[in-house]
């Protein structure tokens, strides 16, 4: 037997054992669907491939104690995002503000309890989406986000939606939604209808913030709402 043979036998009895197989089932034992599995082993494949609670943690430890751009040097805390790692929705604002930075949580203030108000209205539970930030740092006095700050920080959230998945990314306000789908259309325009953000469906809608200082555009919101609805078959 060749030494490549030896290596890919070898290979296989690995790979069946990581499985928590005991030994090599044959014929008879397919026939009569007898496998011996440890049952102290994990016994769905799938979680040992796809694990995003593990994955979002290691990202957040990947990320650390970040100073790799310069909005670190104010915040109090990194926001990191929260919520559920499978959510089928993700909202994606553009950045803490002064509650979210003490917090460490997103959307905590009164543009958050604005943002919960929305969600459960929907018929959803703040714990069953997914809500984070363009940016994890607060930007001092609440200005917009810079370019560079942008441009360093956006690999995080980026990482964060190809871990959870969502079936839907609704974004918040305009730098958000220009942060991801890479234009300069501004957000009245953008609004009201799906984009496409790697295969994801986006919609965006305008930023709770927006929507306390103009409460009469409330109604556009809910309207992104309900096509985010329907699309998820939940209207
Ligand atoms: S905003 Fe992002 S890149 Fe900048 S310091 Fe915070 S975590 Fe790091």
């Amino acid at each position: 037997m060749g030494r490549e043979m030896i290596n890919a036998i070898r290979d296989s009895l690995i790979f069946y054992r990581e499985l928590g197989f005991q030994y090599i089932p044959g014929d008879r034992d397919i026939g009569s669907c007898k496998v011996h599995t440890d049952p102290s082993r994990t016994p769905f494949i799938k979680e040992k491939i796809n694990d995003p609670d593990a994955e979002l943690d290691s990202l957040r430890k990947e990320i650390g104690d970040c100073h790799r751009c310069k909005l670190s040097s104010n915040r109090t805390h990194i926001v990191f995002g929260e919520g559920s790692s499978r959510a089928e929705i993700m909202f994606i604002g553009e950045a803490p503000g002064r509650e979210e930075d003490i917090q460490a949580r997103p959307f905590v203030g009164d543009a958050g309890k604005l943002l919960t108000s929305l969600i459960e209205k929907m018929g959803l539970r703040r714990d069953e989406v997914y809500i984070g930030n363009i940016v994890k740092c607060r930007p001092p006095y609440n200005r917009d986000p810079e370019e560079d700050e942008i441009d360093t920080c956006r690999q995080f959230i980026e990482r964060q939606i190809d871990i959870i998945k969502p079936r839907v990314i609704i974004s918040l306000g305009r730098i958000s939604a220009q942060s991801l789908l890479n234009t300069r259309i501004p957000i009245s325009k953008l609004r009201g209808r799906f984009w496409e953000y790697k295969g994801i469906a986006l919609m965006p809608t305008f930023h709770p913030a927006y929507l306390l200082r103009n409460p009469k555009d409330k109604w556009l919101t809910w309207q992104d709402a309900m096509m985010v609805l329907e699309r998820l078959g939940r209207k």
